[in-house]
């Protein structure tokens, strides 16, 4: 796939060069873009100048959470810290409509004299939409350029395909070709090199006519039609998942280096001293293989919130990865046998999906991926108290339950209660897989349109390589493979603490009763029945 770039070439050097920050891109250090643009104002000996632009109509869209909005707001306060020691101002502003956004870029590089614009590539369609109507508007005033740049994945779209060129869309090959381009050692972009000459002479900085005054305006508090969180959730919140490159260097560090404990499962604090830092086997990334299907212990690294805000970049992941490796020139371990190897897998699924998205755009559209499972018949009668009940945790299957309460209370829940959680509402209630996508997206912080479309799509057994319709989850079976002990449940499900044994997986209606957790919505064996009736005659009660 050809890097969309305006037609204007080497144009005359300006005043300034703009690195236009997105959703997506929220770091400093490995960011191409960023990376290009720096070294641009170096060579033409102007400043830089990083803008982003808040749409509360394109967040509306994409059913952000308001803690992804808080953790972008966030992120950017950070950001807009360390950009500010290298000299270079970060100016965040809002705008609505979204249509609007192309022509107010233009305007403000015509107010800043910058001819070259560099961005990351974002690949929903409408953001390549307006992506285009930038270049266009760029072309027809024929002065400034725009570069568009692959950044979010480890190996950009379009650069593997099948044999005839097309996007791959079974999982294992794509690894299969996935794997050999990984060049982990190289490519570690950073801007941090090529600051703006006004660096040299920091106390012209501020007064400069043309972006001193850009350093003093402050990250917006809020965004137009997102509720700030309340102090309770925010605290939380805030605590689980702190800002920064750091926090997520952190993170990842946590992951590599130490060991998990079972009494992290919930909302703590993931960076709070930990006595195991020291342990050189028995690490999480070690035990990935074997353990990252308990839920019952803090056995994944939890950087989605991360990746998906790009406060850490995919490519770095792997990097860290090969640094455990003692024979630097090792090639990279992604095989399923060991730990690093099964965690490099999952950061390919990140790239497959985002691979998907962007050559079969139709996914991201409201589309199954196989069409003809498109007219499945849904539940409609009993789906909107079936659709709340699982909203609220109140399926009276307590895995279930305990997932989407920890989606409520953290904003993230781990893999495998995310697809026990989605198959239940797709293959048992019968629920339309786009309303439990939507309800992702408005309550998880990782909330990531590739990954979670790709995950509903793989439950639903609509998507890419997905589940096959009739392999479908028993939810109490799921419960006993990730959480043995019934911890995770009694921690998120406090009706059930006191229940012990097997029984916290399914406990009997006159438990339930006596405890005030609800029963079953539906019996297991007879939903499944009827969604297997109902995949193979699409159309058909
Ligand atoms: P780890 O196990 O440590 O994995 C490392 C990283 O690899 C993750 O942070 C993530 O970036 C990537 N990754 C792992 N598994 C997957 C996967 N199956 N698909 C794509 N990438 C993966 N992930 C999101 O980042 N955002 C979403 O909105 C999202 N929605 C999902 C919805 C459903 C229905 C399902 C089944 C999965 C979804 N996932 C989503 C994928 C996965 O559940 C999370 O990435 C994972 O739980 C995050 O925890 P972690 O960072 O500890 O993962």
């Amino acid at each position: 796939m050809s890097l969309l770039k305006s037609c204007v070439k080497n144009p005359a050097v300006g005043d300034s060069v703009v690195y236009w920050m997105r959703m997506e891109d929220l770091r400093v250090h490995d960011n191409r873009a960023l990376a290009r643009a720096s070294a641009q104002a170096k060579k033409d000996n102007i400043p830089l100048i990083t803008l982003f632009v808040l749409s509360p109509q394109d967040y509306i869209a994409h059913d952000r959470s308001s803690r992804r909005i808080d953790f972008t707001l966030r992120n950017l306060r950070s950001i807009q810290s360390s950009l500010a020691k290298l000299h270079i101002p970060l100016y965040t502003t809002s705008l609505s409509p979204r249509t609007a956004i192309p022509s107010y870029v233009l305007s403000l590089l015509r107010e800043w004299n910058a001819t070259r614009l560099f961005a990351n590539t974002e690949y929903e369609v409408d953001e390549l939409r307006r992506d285009i109507k930038v270049c266009e508007l760029a072309q027809k005033e024929g002065v400034v350029a725009c570069s568009f740049i692959h950044d979010k994945c480890v190996i950009p779209p379009g650069d593997i395909l099948t044999k005839a060129e097309k996007g791959y869309t079974v999982y294992s090959p794509f690894l299969r070709s996935w794997i050999p381009h990984l060049t982990p050692g190289d490519g570690k972009e950073d801007p941090l090199a090529c600051a703006p000459p006004p660096a040299e002479n920091p106390a012209s900085v501020r007064e400069h006519p043309l972006y001193g005054k850009l350093f003093d305006t402050p990250v917006p508090d809020k965004v137009e039609g997102f509720a700030f969180l309340d102090k309770d959730e925010e605290e939380r919140i805030r605590t689980c998942w702190p800002a920064g490159e750091e926090a997520a260097q952190q993170m990842l560090d946590r992951f590599l280096h130490t060991m998990a404990r079972s009494s992290q499962m919930g909302a703590v604090d993931p960076l709070a001293e930990d006595p195991t830092r020291n342990s050189t086997k028995d690490t999480r990334v070690g035990k990935y293989k074997d353990a990252r299907d308990r839920v019952d212990a803090d056995t994944t690294s939890r950087l989605s919130p991360y990746l998906a805000a790009g406060v850490i970049s995919a490519r770095e992941c792997i990097r860290a990865t090969m640094e455990l490796s003692t024979n630097k020139k090792q090639k990279i371990d992604a095989s399923r046998d060991t730990g690093v190897g099964r965690w490099v897998q999952e950061i390919a699924w990140r790239d497959f999906y985002t691979h998907i998205v962007a050559l079969f755009p139709r996914v991201s559209m409201g589309r199954p991926f196989i069409e003809k499972l498109a007219d499945i018949k849904w539940e409609s009668e009993s789906s909107e108290d079936h659709l709340q009940a699982w909203k609220d945790g109140r399926t009276g299957v307590p895995i279930v339950d305990a997932g989407m309460r920890q989606a409520r209370a953290m904003g993230w829940m781990h893999n495998r209660v995310r697809m026990t959680a989605a198959m239940y509402l797709v293959k048992d209630l019968m629920i339309d897989w786009r309303q439990g996508e939507k309800y992702f997206m408005e309550t998880l912080i990782d909330g990531d349109l590739a990954s979670n479309n790709g995950g509903w799509q793989w439950s639903a057994s609509t998507g890419v390589d997905p589940a096959p319709y009739f392999r479908i989850f028993n939810p109490y079976i799921q419960s006993k493979k990730a959480d043995p002990s019934g911890e995770y449940i009694r921690y998120f499900v406090p009706e059930l603490r006191e229940v012990l044994g097997d029984e916290i997986h399914q406990p009997s209606p006159a438990l339930a009763d006596r405890l005030g957790y609800p029963r079953p919505l539906v019996d297991h064996f007879e939903a499944r029945e009827r969604a297997i009736r109902r995949y193979k005659n699409p159309g058909q009660e």
